[in-house]
């Protein structure tokens, strides 16, 4: 007989590490009842339980007997009877799965209410406000969960009451008022289900067990997961958490609050979280009243302060993590209800990291692994300048998010959702966010709320996501219909500009001048620990010395790729470069590279002292020549202007003239104005026009010629090399020459010189024949030995597979992958962007895009036979990646498997790639295509 499948565990014995089945919250609920925290007794149903639930639309054999089984023992422990009449058991419904879905699914308190149990609630805290009070607040919670009635159907009810009976807020309504909200909400299911409220405890379990694991489809959900690539490895399904409810709004010795072990916004290491007095969980998160600080409870409730305080150090010293827990105080005793890893942005993790080993809480390991290396770009963002701001701020609100951000202003999410589609920088603007706000919060640059606290809603979910966020701006109002905003005498419209700055939590008109983000002391301290652990060099990919200064900055060491063709876009290179192309033969040629040298070589000498003593690779030249050239169009636009240049001073002859008849007094004034002028153009016309006419018709005639049917697999990199030898030897000599000048003066260089679109052996040796040539004269001519390396970019299907005949004469690779890729899938970048990339993407064709993110399945696999082929002559043979993908974390990962000895990205991504690369090295064994 086949042993039953276990679907329910009761917190003191599911296993607490055991994420996937038991969802993080219901597995954290079993660690913390088990390591002796006062956890509310309860259980849990598990994923697999939803999955197969899910699969056959009906929950799995033996599932509802397990939990009717849980249930009795729940009874036993609270001494509590379901849907007793004298002393009933009250439980929470709550979802959870694998990973953390903030508000992603809803929560159901109070289940196992109806008129038999509220009596007894009542009869038993003798508290008739409280009893009403949870029972209409159950009935709203599980009529929009579980029975899919709109919240909004309620709240007109409640704000009716309110209006009738004069009162501000809930606080205000007593209990006979709350008996007539409750008796309005219980018509309000009835009108829109068609059918009662559902009395018996154990229906409404039933239901509410399948809301929760129906919610792992819903929208909100799956935009959620698509949004943050949750897949079914890493989260499948929710399960569901029964816990015996407590309860915050019992009088004024119960309150409820959220807490962080940290202060999430800064990462700094004080107690940080919200309460209020007598009210429920939902009352904080949702900012329907604005709490108090946590601090406050030192005056207002020292004892459970001190417990709390506590708390705060058990759960820390436990999880080694910073915690985002909820907790309630019934009756003076302080139950912790659920704990998590708290969300924070880069800046606080980065923070709190640094700290913990300070404090020995975690080792450095520990402290780099847990941040993500993509979040670092948000150290980057924005922050207002401070001395350059003009105004002032029109409101205030609380810090929730740091970053400034500037936007039009939106009222609704599914509005911000589609500006934000268009393009537009947008700010969502709302009185309070709800989950289903999300897709809002993915379009804005920022959010603004004008209720709510620093742990509501909008403020968590905008952390996470590292976005700017203000809340609590009280001064303002909203009005969605409207879709204006008051603040006083101001009013605000939609589409209005606005900027808010989520650190200091001020609200400007307009736009406000922002400046860069930049690294602070722990980021430094952080890195430098990334660099200790990592074995993959991080470079630069920078063609100017500015740039060079910048990744440097970044903590980049060397450069894997300076492309020269930048450097001659410069408005003093551009025209000689033009004119060397226009040569018509090679001594014409050279008189124009001789020009070029010495800018090249000045160029070199600023990029490697820079870097010094770090590598600096320089690419010889890449793209065709005619991308140098102006465009055809343009060219042609232009030589007919010049043609038409004459009648236009015909016509402007004559203009006086015409002018006369219309208006004397005109014409007089025109023909002052015009005379000097036209005599100017005049002379431009006989003396100037038909020569530059000329020129640019030689141009033309050169675009013509050059002009390829397909450049990017045409005449460029090394084929343009060789066929035009002056080019790369004048290159070759700026490098060496600069080279030698920075030996001279003591500066410490490492000079690469690579060549482009290698696909034969002979390709790479007749460049190198150059190489030995020039560096022969230039030794000679400075009078000592030039120390340089010599390689290749692999970037061609077939230098891959000849990698072993490459590598004998490069003593390094340097994995071209932008090209490699297009070359390995036939795609055309920029093609396949904009037209039927993100169609693959989005049906799941392709998983990701192959230009972001390494295709280590097909590139890779070119990548692995080029990096055996080279080693295999070669086992000294450097090998690195310059293409894009070289700043993505999991293609660093990808990196270090295959033992590539440095990446190189642009500047910004160096901090990414220095803490990826230390991730790569300490996941090093895990691993797996
Ligand atoms: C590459 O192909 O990956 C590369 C770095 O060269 P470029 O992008 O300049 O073609
Ligand atoms: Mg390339």
């Amino acid at each position: 007989m086949s042993e039953k499948k276990n679907y329910v565990y009761a917190f003191t014995v599911g296993n607490g590490k055991n994420k996937q089945l038991l969802g993080g919250k219901g597995a954290n609920l079993c660690e913390m009842t088990q390591i002796g925290l006062r956890v509310p007794p309860g259980f849990v149903i598990t994923t697999e339980a939803c999955l197969a639930y899910l699969d056959q639309q009906d929950f799995p054999a033996g599932m509802m007997e397990q939990v009717q089984a849980h249930l009795t023992e729940l009874e036993k422990i609270t001494a509590k009877g379901f849907g007793s009449a004298e002393n009933p058991l009250l439980v929470s419904v709550r979802s959870g799965s694998a990973i953390s879905m903030p508000g992603m699914m809803d929560t159901i308190l109070n289940l196992g209410l109806n008129s038999t149990t509220l009596r007894a609630l009542i009869h038993q805290t003798g508290n008739e406000r409280f009893g009403y009070d949870s029972y209409r607040r159950f009935i709203q919670l599980f009529g929009k969960v579980a029975l899919g009635v709109p919240d909004e159907k309620f709240d007109h009810q409640l704000d009716e009451v309110k209006k009738i009976r004069g009162a501000m807020s809930d606080l205000d309504l007593t209990s006979a008022d709350l008996e007539q909200v409750a008796s309005r909400f219980l018509a309000v299911i009835q009108e829109h289900t068609g059918r009662a409220f559902p009395e018996d405890p154990h229906e409404q379990l039933n239901i509410a067990i399948r809301a929760v694991f129906n919610s792992w489809m819903g929208k909100r959900a799956v935009d959620y997961r698509r949004e943050f690539k949750i897949t079914k490895d890493v989260a499948n399904g929710t399960a569901v958490n029964i816990c015996t409810m407590v309860f915050g709004n019992m009088g004024n010795d119960s309150a409820t609050g959220v807490a962080f072990t940290r202060n999430p916004a800064t990462g700094e290491n004080e107690f940080f979280g919200e309460y209020l007095v007598n009210a429920q969980g939902e009352d904080v998160v949702a900012g329907i009243r604005t709490p108090k600080p946590v601090a406050e409870m030192k005056n207002e409730m020292p004892e459970i302060f001190a417990q709390l305080v506590e708390l705060r150090q058990r759960l820390e010293t436990h999880y080694q993590e910073v915690q985002d827990f909820e907790f309630t105080i019934e009756k003076g005793i302080l139950y912790c209800l659920q704990t998590r890893n708290g969300k924070m942005n880069a800046q606080s993790m980065v923070r709190t990291s640094v700290e913990m080993v300070q404090e020995g809480l975690i080792n450095r390991e520990r402290a780099l692994l847990r941040i993500r290396p993509e979040d670092l770009e948000q150290l980057l963002f924005p922050r207002l300048d401070r001395r350059a701001m003009q105004v002032k701020p029109i409101a205030q609100g609380l810090p929730a998010s740091p970053g400034a951000a500037s936007g039009q202003i939106v009222f609704d999410a599914d509005r911000a959702e589609s500006q934000g589609k268009l393009g537009k920088k947008i700010i969502l603007l709302r009185e309070e966010t709800k989950p289903e706000d999300i897709h809002g919060f993915f379009a804005a640059q920022g959010i603004l709320t004008s209720r709510g606290g620093k742990t509501s809603h909008a403020a968590v979910v905008a952390r996470g996501m590292g976005k700017p966020c203000v809340t609590g701006a009280m001064a303002i109002r909203v009005d969605v219909q409207l879709r204006k905003a008051f603040i006083g005498e101001q009013i605000l419209s939609e589409g209005d500009l606005i900027t808010i700055d989520g650190g200091s939590g001020e609200v400007y008109l307009g736009t406000a001048p922002l400046v860069e983000g930049e690294f602070t002391a722990e980021l430094t301290t952080l890195l430098s620990w990334a660099d200790e652990i990592a074995t993959l060099q991080v470079m630069a990919n920078a063609d100017t010395p500015k740039d060079a200064h910048r990744a440097r900055n970044y903590g980049a060491m060397g450069i894997g790729l300076c492309r020269t063709e930048r450097m001659f876009n410069a408005t003093d290179r551009l025209p000689l470069m033009v004119a060397m192309i226009m040569a018509e033969n090679s001594v014409e040629r050279q008189k124009y590279l001789d020009q070029l040298l010495p800018i090249q070589r000045q160029d070199f000498i600023e990029v490697f002292t820079v870097m010094a003593p770090y590598p600096v690779t320089v690419r010889l030249l890449d793209p065709p020549i005619h991308e140098f050239l102006p465009s055809e169009n343009v060219l042609r636009d232009e030589i007919d202007n010049l043609r038409n240049l004459p009648a236009t001073i015909k016509g402007l002859d004559q203009l006086t003239d015409t002018l006369r008849v219309i208006d004397p007094q005109l014409a007089e004034s025109a023909h002052n104005s015009l005379g000097t002028f036209l005599a100017g153009l005049h002379h431009l016309c006989d003396h100037t026009v038909n020569q530059i006419l000329q020129e640019k018709q030689n141009i033309l005639r050169k675009v013509r010629e050059t002009q390829e049917i397909n450049p990017m697999l045409g005449h460029r990199g090394v084929r343009l090399g060789i066929t035009y030898p002056e080019i790369y030897q004048m290159q070759i000599r700026a490098v060496l020459e600069a080279t030698a000048e920075c030996v001279k003066s003591g500066v410490a260089v490492n000079p690469e010189i690579m060549v482009p679109q290698v696909c034969t052996a002979q390709e790479l040796d007749r460049v190198r024949k150059i190489v030995d040539q020039v560096r022969a004269e230039v030794e000679s001519a400075y009078g000592f030995k030039l120390q340089f390396k010599f390689g290749t970019m692999i970037e061609v299907v077939r230098a891959c597979m000849r990698a072993n005949r490459l590598a004998e004469i490069a003593q390094f690779f340097s994995f071209g992958t932008n090209d490699l890729s297009q070359a390995t899938f036939s795609f055309s970048r920029e093609d396949a962007e904009n037209k039927f990339l993100p169609f693959y993407n989005e049906n799941g064709i392709l998983r990701d895009n192959p230009f972001e993110v390494l295709d280590v399945n097909g590139v890779g696999r070119l990548m692995k036979i080029a990096i055996d082929g080279g080693r295999s002559t070669n086992p000294e043979l450097k090998v690195g990646i310059c293409g894009e993908q070289g700043g993505h974390p999991a293609s660093i990962r990808f990196c270090q498997y295959v033992g590539l000895n440095y990446v190189s990205c642009s500047a910004p991504r160096v901090p990414v790639a220095r803490l990826a690369a230390a991730h790569a090295k300490l996941k090093e064994a895990e691993f797996g295509l």
